[in-house]
């Protein structure tokens, strides 16, 4: 749940980090900031987008149902990006479904206005541009690591990322998420947690997770977290996330 007391640097997004600074000041003026709080549904599949949202703490996720199985999730969006990507490239629709997995606060920006900005040619476009290409590398990733890695490793590798978007040690994981985020069932949410907890590399319990030793839980992760960090630094430039 977003701590009410404390006001994160709005700037933190790395989209909009990236801008110059005149630019962002004329995108901050029609920007909205948003405290989002779990399962709440930024757009539905087949919806039209209504906003592009910039994560400034929070994290989204793209959900795909298929035949009215069990959501599994695609993609993660954190402050390292922006939702409505499809908008971005010319579709009105996704057939993915986008909710808030971890809360906290992003900038939302209608895609009328999004579309007026990009049009003007300036930094954004560019940023948008290279922010597609890392999450082609993402996605692209993914099928290789839930093919090649265990769950222990794929799940050590969620959490470190999921902690470098929050940017704390600390935060709120549901038990369903993490399956989602697994693509396994939620006996072995359990299973593996307990193992990466009894290594004493995390805590977890009630839905909330503490990463405890960080460099052990990156030595358990698979190398899919090193070479997706690298290619979004490399892309967007994220240099804290570089290692
Ligand atoms: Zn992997």
């Amino acid at each position: 749940m977003p701590t009410p007391d404390r006001t994160p640097d709005l700037r933190r997004n790395l989209i909009l980090r990236g801008l110059p600074d005149d630019e962002y000041a004329r995108l901050a003026s029609s920007v909205e900031r948003v405290d989002l709080e779990v399962k709440d549904l930024l757009y539905e599949a087949h919806k039209p987008f209504e906003y592009a949202y910039f994560p400034v703490d929070c994290v989204l996720s793209l959900l795909s149902s298929v035949d009215g199985e069990a959501a599994v999730e695609v993609a993660t969006i954190g402050y390292e990006g922006v939702s409505g990507l499809p908008a971005f490239l010319g579709s009105p629709v996704s057939p993915h479904d986008s909710v808030c997995q971890v809360a906290g606060t992003a900038l939302r920006l209608s895609i009328t206005d999004l579309r007026t900005f990009l049009g003007r040619d300036g930094a954004l476009h560019d940023l948008m541009h290279r922010y597609t290409q890392a999450m082609m590398v993402q996605l692209s990733q993914n099928v290789a690591c839930n093919r090649l890695h265990t769950t222990e490793e794929r799940c050590a590798r969620w959490l470190l990322q999921t902690r470098d978007r929050v940017g704390v040690d600390d935060f709120g994981l549901t038990q369903e998420f993490l399956a989602q985020m697994l693509g396994v069932r939620r006996g072995t949410v359990s299973l593996t947690a307990g193992v990466l907890q009894q290594a004493g590399l995390i805590r977890y319990s009630r839905g909330r997770i503490s990463v405890v030793d960080a460099e052990a839980l990156h030595g358990a992760a698979c190398e899919c977290y090193d070479l997706v960090q690298a290619e979004f630094a490399r892309l967007i430039g994220a240099p804290e996330l570089a290692g």
